[in-house]
């Protein structure tokens, strides 16, 4: 039987699209990047480009589609942000090499690397001031751990992390892929999506951790890893995972990794995924970076400085000696402003030295590269002698260290480039005059050949004596000399002959050439393709310069980030009026004056003042506890929010907005708002808030900041009342943290004569004329009502709605009153829970016929509807 025939590129084609399954394939033809079949119809409609057609396979049309070369940087952003990988396939030899094996030889061509989410390092495929990881997660029998590498700036990254712990943790990176093995797929998808990262399942071989070590052992060139630390086999097994497929993307050019650090669990404030989108640390609830805590008070000059800071502000320290000498440095920073506006000049005209290292190691990187190195380099020793030659304390001066050494390099590349190099070394022309004798030669040469030429037909005519002769230049010789027949005989005799040599006698003249002219000749014919590959040479010649210094140039780098950080607080500070707060082992939280900065800067711009508040949760030995009562749109959230940003900032080591801040050491961050819509998860509203309310009260330890906005609200009033009243109590006896807890049932300020931690505050509101007026002041004691019919008018209710509502509600209040005597009794018979005793060991059970039915129920398969139902027959069993 015959096979069907194929051609020999379709051949090819099938055979590189065979060997990289699950990825888009560019297959290089000529300026284009051409796909075909399914490929084509799926890349057409994401890049919404025309579909065609390219002969025909097993008697279809197959369908085709292109980009070109010099635009697919485009094209590929637009295919990896809609989810696709791909992989490019390049020419590896030149057509006419194809050629000469024969008419119908196909040029060679193979996958030279795969774009995926994780694994990008263009400029123009990266957002310069946000890192992008790539992580693996390794679930390894009775541990795991997730690593993580940016390998655009080469820092690489691993900690202990049980599976519980991966959804915060992978909040905090965000990382844009992460890698999972395919056993375990299934269990991960849902976290990892969760933070809309791709999920690449690899075969479980990849994350062998014997493997693992092997490669980190070969990549790194030690005999032992026990220099970089003691790793588990989880985590072993996912830096493992990572280089493996760093090898397979980047098709054996490793990127650049700094060795691997391992992050302690314990040493950064735990802050999980919904208290991080309460915050709108990072990004606002609206979705994008405007609005967000970051945005608000990102003042760096560079994209290094811009990293840290959201590193930073996504993992607030917990080491008080390093709190403390970034609010040495920032104080330092804040009182020298004239110093500090000098650091930052010097800063904004430095480039960002990792990416363009990593781009270099990776042969993606251009001439345009070195000069970011080089511009950032020279101004790194400047900031040297500044740094050292001033007061500056002690991180400064140790950041100062590592910008020192480097000027050899500097003058290498100086001396190297051109001021503005090009993007690409393709074309040349970014070697700098004066550098290579050879290259300058053969660039005149190029230029100005005819130039050439006419000065060695003046040496000619002395050398001769003949003043009429002439170089000349025709397809047939080319160059050659020229004299009349009358001097033929002069010339084709000795000495003359010796030098000159004969090709051709005409009617009236006689031709020559000479060795160094035939030799000009072909060197000015090969000096533009001359010119090009000595550029080249020169090029490798600095690149491996370069990466002869890439660990003092990352060293650099990461000290040039830190400086920036450093003096954008300072800033920041200096034109917010901000403090430095004062960290320490205690269990203060006192804040004079606090203000919550993205409401206050999105107020400034409407002209209005935003009015501080104090808050004071200190308490030796009890937990401490703020109950906040007070009409909707009081300014309950901003306070309760601006608490928390406040901690936050000061451990991030940034001054904070108020008057005076004391902290005591937090160790967990939780923050939890009523009933936020999620519909997005098919969940109703309600569980979410109690699964999140769950989370807090099973994980708080007595150095947790926690703080609650109308927990409860998402359910009838007297089950939310219960709820909240619960919880308070959990929080009291259990959790023993400080905490503010906003709420609209006034019946829980009873709490505060029960519960000797707990506090009543409110925030206090005028009555005018039968108007609302905020005063966003908040002050201890509880609110005397809600102002909810006032707010209601405010908000523009009819008249008549508004009218109906208030004699209602003084019906209600009259009943209220009547039956005094009874709601006091029902006040003073709660709490309806018990609060639960701190955990003890206590022997095994048998299930509760509440334990049995609880445990039959599996939430993911209810809907909402259901999972409030199932909660109300819950409570009827108790
Ligand atoms: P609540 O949680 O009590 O409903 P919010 O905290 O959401 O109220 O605040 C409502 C609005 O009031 C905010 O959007 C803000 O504009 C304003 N506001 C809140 N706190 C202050 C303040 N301290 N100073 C000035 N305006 C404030």
């Amino acid at each position: 039987m015959a096979k069907p025939t194929v051609t020999p590129m379709m051949e090819q084609y099938l055979g590189i699209k065979d060997a990289n399954p699950g990825a888009l394939l560019f297959y290089r033809m000529g300026d284009f990047y051409e796909m075909f079949f399914q490929d084509a119809v799926e890349a057409a409609a994401a890049l919404d480009i025309a579909l065609t057609k390219r002969g025909s396979h097993e008697g279809e049309d197959i369908p085709m589609c292109g980009v070109p070369v010099h635009a697919a940087e485009g094209y590929l952003l637009t295919l990896i942000r809609k989810g696709f990988r791909v992989a490019i396939a390049e020419q590896l030899e030149d057509p006419a090499e194809a050629k000469k094996r024969g008419y119908k030889a196909v040029v060679k061509r193979d996958v030279v690397r795969l774009v995926t989410p994780g694994t990008l390092t263009e400029e123009s495929l990266l957002e310069a001031r946000r890192h992008n990881f790539l992580a693996a997660y390794s679930a390894l029998r009775d541990e795991g751990a997730l690593a993580w590498v940016d390998i655009s700036t080469g820092e690489f990254r691993v900690m202990p992390c049980a599976p519980a712990r991966l959804g915060p943790e992978l909040a905090r990176l965000t990382p844009r892929e992460v890698l999972v093995s395919d056993t375990n797929e299934d269990a991960f998808r849902e976290v990892i999506e969760d933070v809309k990262a791709a999920v690449t399942p690899l075969a479980r071989a990849v994350f062998d951790s014997a493997s693992g070590e092997q490669k980190l052992r070969d990549l790194y060139q030690v005999g032992s890893l026990e220099a970089f630390g003691s790793f588990s086999r989880a985590e072993l097994s996912a830096m493992g995972a990572i280089v493996d497929y760093l090898d397979l993307t980047q098709r054996g050019k490793l990127p650049l990794l700094r060795r691997p650090l391992r992050e302690e669990a314990g040493t950064i404030v735990q802050i999980d995924a919904s208290t991080r989108r309460n915050l709108e640390l990072t990004q606002a609830l609206s979705g994008g970076r405007e609005g967000s805590l970051l945005n608000v008070i990102d003042r760096t000059v560079t994209a290094g400085g811009a990293r840290l800071l959201e590193r930073r502000v996504s993992a607030p320290s917990r080491d008080l000696a390093q709190i403390h000498a970034r609010h040495d440095t920032v104080a330092f920073l804040v009182e020298q402003s004239r110093f500090t506006e000098d650091l930052r000049a010097d800063l904004k005209r430095c480039p960002d030295m990792d990416r363009a290292l990593s781009r270099l190691a990776l042969d993606r990187g251009g001439p345009r590269d070195m000069a970011a190195i080089r511009n950032a380099l020279g101004q790194a020793g400047g900031l040297y002698d500044v740094i050292t030659g001033s007061e500056a304390p002690r991180l400064l001066q140790d950041a100062a260290q590592a910008l020192q050494g480097h000027d050899e390099l500097v003058a290498l590349l100086d001396a190297a480039l051109i001021a503005e190099p090009p993007l690409l070394a393709r074309d040349g022309g970014f070697i700098a005059q004066g550098y290579d004798e050879e290259l300058d030669e053969t660039r005149r040469l190029r230029d100005e050949g005819r130039g050439v030429i006419a000065g060695m037909q003046a040496g000619f005519i002395e050398e001769t004596g003949i003043s009429s002769l002439k170089i000349k230049h025709n397809n047939v010789l080319g160059y050659f000399i020229e004299c009349t027949s009358t001097h033929a005989e002069k010339m084709l005799s000795a000495p003359l002959s010796e030098k000159f040599i004969h090709r051709q006698t005409t009617a009236n003249q006689v031709r020559f050439t000479t060795v160094d002219l035939s030799e000009l000749e072909t060197r000015i014919h090969n000096a533009g393709a001359r010119a090009l590959e000595i550029e080249k040479r020169l090029y490798d010649r600095l690149k491996a310069g370069i990466m002869d210094q890439a660990g003092p140039i990352g060293e650099a780098s990461r000290a040039l980030a830190e400086i920036d950080l450093a003096c954008a607080f300072a800033d920041l500070a200096r034109a917010g009026d901000w403090v430095r707060p004062e960290i320490d082992n205690s269990r203060a939280f006192e804040i004079t004056a606090g203000r919550h900065p993205v409401v206050e800067h999105a107020l400034k711009r409407s002209g209005t003042p935003f009015i501080a508040n104090d808050c004071g949760l200190t308490k030796e030995s009890t937990p401490a506890i703020w109950l906040l009562t007070g009409p909707n749109m009081a300014g309950k959230s901003t306070f309760l929010r601006q608490n928390a940003i406040i901690a936050l900032l000061a451990q991030a080591g940034s001054f904070v907005p108020a008057t005076r801040a004391h902290i005591g050491l937090v160790s967990q961050l939780f923050s939890r708002v009523g009933a936020a819509d999620d519909l997005a998860r098919g969940r109703s509203t309600f569980m979410v808030e109690m699964v999140e309310t769950a989370a807090i009260l099973n994980q708080a330890d007595d150095r947790a900041l926690v703080i609650l906005d109308e927990i409860g609200r998402g359910t009838a009033t007297y089950d939310g009342l219960s709820i909240a009243w619960a919880v308070m109590e959990h929080l009291h006896a259990t959790n023993r943290c400080r905490a503010l807890f906003a709420t609209h049932y006034h019946e829980m300020t009873a709490l505060s004569a029960k519960l000797d931690g707990v506090e009543n505050a409110t925030v206090s509101v005028k009555e005018h004329a039968g108007d609302v007026i905020f005063l966003h002041e908040v002050k201890k004691g509880a609110a005397d009502r809600s102002y909810g019919v006032q707010v209601a008018r405010l908000a523009g209710l009819p008249d008549s709605v508004v009218a109906r509502a208030k004699s209602v509600l003084d019906m209600l209040e009259k009943g209220d009153r009547d039956s005094g005597a009874k709601k006091q009794m029902l006040i003073d018979d709660l709490p309806l829970f018990a609060s639960a005793p701190p955990p003890q060991p206590v022997a095994p059970l048998g299930p509760s016929p509440l334990e049995e039915r609880l445990g039959a129920i599996n939430p993911d398969d209810l809907s909402p509807r259901e999972a409030l139902q199932a909660l109300y027959d819950l409570r009827e069993m108790l």
